[in-house]
């Protein structure tokens, strides 16, 4: 008999910034492993994220796309409300949106530290609040945040998006460690480079520089592609990981093993 500790059939998962990149390979990712996904993302993104759920739908599940800004605290449980309204419950949030910002750290702004850590940890973590309620009041959840391998180290160029993806590990724990007692798993997963439009908008370095980056950096000898992170997800959203809970899992390339 097949093993059915990964099956999420029946479980109902909201993605934020789901409109591309990681968050929409993750939404269609978990749709194909058989959960029904509530797509978000800000309302300038809602033509990409119904794409997103266009993938969901695909897998014969069932899929609707919500306005969901992390940085507007007030609208977090509303939006959550609704999506237990017409889903019947919440099983699953994957924590995904966040923004990064390159530069040294001298020429950082308050602008600039405002809106990594209000996107990366903050919103974060008002989403885990508004979506654990649900999931405490029957018993059972999965909250999976996206942090970063640089959720457990340093580099150059990024001090404000460290401090958040360090404080989304932090977090991660501390949640777990509260949580732990309803039914209700936290975790991280930290993603290495991957490619995707933001990641790429962000990166001005030619490619020969890029490539000697990853090859002095990076076992792996690549940036990774965004379906290649759904495995982690899978695994920690479903009854397999039980008992795994305020873990960091790193799926990196290596980068944090050198
Ligand atoms: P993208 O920028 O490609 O996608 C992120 C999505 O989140 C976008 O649709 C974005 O909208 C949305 N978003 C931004 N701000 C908000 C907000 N306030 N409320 C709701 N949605 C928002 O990023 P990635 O897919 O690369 O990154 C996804 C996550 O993975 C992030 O948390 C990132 O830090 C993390 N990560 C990514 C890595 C990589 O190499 N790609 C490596 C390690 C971690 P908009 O486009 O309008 O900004």
């Amino acid at each position: 008999m097949p093993y059915s500790g990964f099956s999420l059939d029946g479980k109902v998962a909201l993605v934020t910034g789901a409109a591309r990149g990681i968050g929409a390979a993750l939404a269609a990712g978990l749709a194909e492993a058989g959960a029904n996904v509530a797509v978000s993302d800000m309302t300038t993104r809602l033509e990409l994220a119904r794409d997103t759920q266009s993938r969901v739908e695909a897998a014969g599940v069932k899929s609707a796309t919500y306005p969901l800004d992390v940085l507007d605290i007030n609208s977090i449980s509303p939006v959550i409300g609704r999506i237990v309204d017409d889903f019947g419950k919440l099983d699953i949030l994957i924590n995904n949106a966040g923004i990064r910002i390159r530069k040294p750290a001298l020429e950082v702004t308050e602008a600039d530290w405002d809106a990594t850590l209000d996107t990366n940890l903050k919103g974060l973590f008002f989403c885990a609040q508004a979506a654990a309620r649900p999931m405490i009041a029957q018993g059972w959840g999965r909250i999976i945040n996206i942090g970063s391998q640089f959720s457990a180290v340093g580099s150059v160029d990024r001090a404000p998006y460290i401090a958040s993806k360090h404080g989304v590990a932090g977090l991660t724990r501390a949640l777990a460690a509260e949580w732990a007692q309803f039914g209700v798993t936290v975790n991280a997963i930290g993603p290495g480079p991957t490619e995707t439009p933001g990641m790429l908008a962000a990166d001005d370095r030619t490619p020969e520089q890029v490539q000697a980056d990853l090859d002095y950096r990076m076992p792996l000898g690549r940036r990774m592609q965004p379906h290649e992170l759904t495995g982690a997800a899978l695994y920690l959203a479903s009854p397999a990981a039980n008992a795994t809970t305020g873990h960091l899992l790193l799926v990196d390339g290596g980068w944090t093993a050198l």
